[in-house]
């Protein structure tokens, strides 16, 4: 068997390591534009039953990331200039470099070709393989060569978010929200490693245009957020990794595969970062593909592929929803700005979809109360 990845984040990774531990004499040919230690952006979130996914598939991996996890349970909400904490939520982070390594050292032990600096054009000139497998990220190639076949429905939505470091360190998932003459600010931070925290702003497109991001450079606009945040930050910088601002894309597909090529992570499914469970996605979709194609071994290609699809897609549409749900939130945050801090902070918990009352009950039992004061 041979198979071809395009795409070194961690769904083609980890795959191609699953895959070759559990058949060594398979040719696993993974080719990644970037070089080994390039990313983009500093650190990921991980929800807490990720894990077990991880430990249950390779146990190497799954303890050099746990090695690396920086973890904690509270969301600390900072509005109005006052923090909520909102506790019983398990969260870990680590950074985006960090897993990458970890994921192409256990492929370079068990053997994957792995082909760094290799910018993939045309995945058709990839013969000879029985499967290709498109890990190539949220602006796919392999996604566009085959439109017909899998029906993207690719939206840009209208707020712009962008990637910094921090040396601040926020202990657990902090969002917090700042209002100026130009509009609101929304950051997502949280620490990734002993020295940095992830710090993402994003804001709407009245505030961007109002603001004039279009007319600052790098340093200007690092420096009138910094200005946004500079009590949460008390007077650390915000690093930049070529931080630029985008527009998040929200991606879905038809179909998820088309004769033997098949996508996984970001190319097939996106999820908004405020949900902070993309990485974890995309690891289950390559360990989704690797057991369709345990369990379908004798079948051949075709019937692999449609358990794969069978067993994934319900998932990562339940995902998608709440993670809309979520997005949707952040949109349309100028229409939450008048609440108290107490509504605010339980509006924002619920975002999803996923927490209802209850849940939230079990979460934090103090918080719910105090919210139930407040409405009574
Ligand atoms: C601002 C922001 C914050 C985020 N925060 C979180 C978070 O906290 N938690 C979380 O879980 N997720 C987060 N995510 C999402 C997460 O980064 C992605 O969901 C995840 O990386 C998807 O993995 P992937 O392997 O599918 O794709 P990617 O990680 O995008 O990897 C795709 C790889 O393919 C390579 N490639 C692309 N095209 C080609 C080609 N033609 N030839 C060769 N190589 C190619 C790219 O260089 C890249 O290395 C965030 C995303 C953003 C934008």
């Amino acid at each position: 068997m041979k198979i071809a990845i395009i795409g070194g984040g961690p769904a083609g990774l980890y795959l191609a390591l699953l895959v070759k531990k559990w058949r060594p004499e398979t040719t696993i040919d993974l080719f990644e534009r970037n070089g080994p230690d390039d990313t983009f952006g500093w650190g990921v979130v991980f929800s807490d039953k990720t894990l077990g996914y991880l430990k249950a598939e390779d146990e190497p991996s799954y303890e050099a990331i746990l090695r690396s996890f920086e973890t904690w349970d509270n969301v600390d909400i900072v509005y109005r200039g006052e923090k909520i904490t909102v506790g019983g939520n398990k969260f870990s982070g680590i950074a985006r470099i960090e897993i990458l390594h970890i994921l192409q050292e256990r492929c370079k032990e068990l053997g994957v070709n792995l082909n760094f600096r290799t910018n993939i054009t045309d995945v058709a000139s990839l013969t000879g393989y029985d499967l290709i497998v498109g890990a190539d990220g949220i602006n796919s190639e392999v996604r566009s060569r085959y439109k017909d076949a899998f029906g993207p429905n690719i939206s840009t939505r209208p707020n712009r978010y962008i990637w910094y470091g921090t040396p601040h360190l926020f202990h657990g998932l902090t969002l917090t929200f700042r209002e100026n003459g130009d509009g609101v600010f929304a950051a997502h931070s949280y620490k990734f490693n002993k020295d940095l925290s992830t710090f993402i702003v994003e804001c709407d497109e009245e505030t961007w245009d109002t603001a004039g991001f279009a007319n600052m450079d790098e340093t200007a606009t690092r420096l009138y957020l910094q200005d946004v945040f500079k009590d949460d930050l008390q007077g650390a910088d915000l690093l930049s990794n070529n931080s630029k601002w985008i527009n998040f894309l929200f991606v879905k597909n038809q179909h998820r595969y088309h004769e033997n090529v098949v996508l996984l992570g970001d190319s097939v499914a996106t999820v908004h970062f405020s949900i902070g469970s993309g990485t974890k996605l995309a690891l289950e979709d390559a360990i989704a593909l690797f057991l369709a194609m345990r369990d379908n071994d004798k079948l051949g290609i075709p019937a692999t592929l449609a358990a794969f699809d069978k067993a994934r897609s319900p998932v990562v549409n339940e995902y998608q929803e709440a993670a809309y749900e979520s997005l949707v939130f952040f949109e349309t945050l100028k229409d939450y700005m008048h609440l108290d801090p107490i509504p605010f902070a339980y509006k924002l918990m619920m975002r999803s979809g996923k927490v209802d009352h209850e849940n939230l009950r079990k979460r934090d039992p103090g918080f719910v109360e105090r919210y139930e004061k407040y409405v009574k």
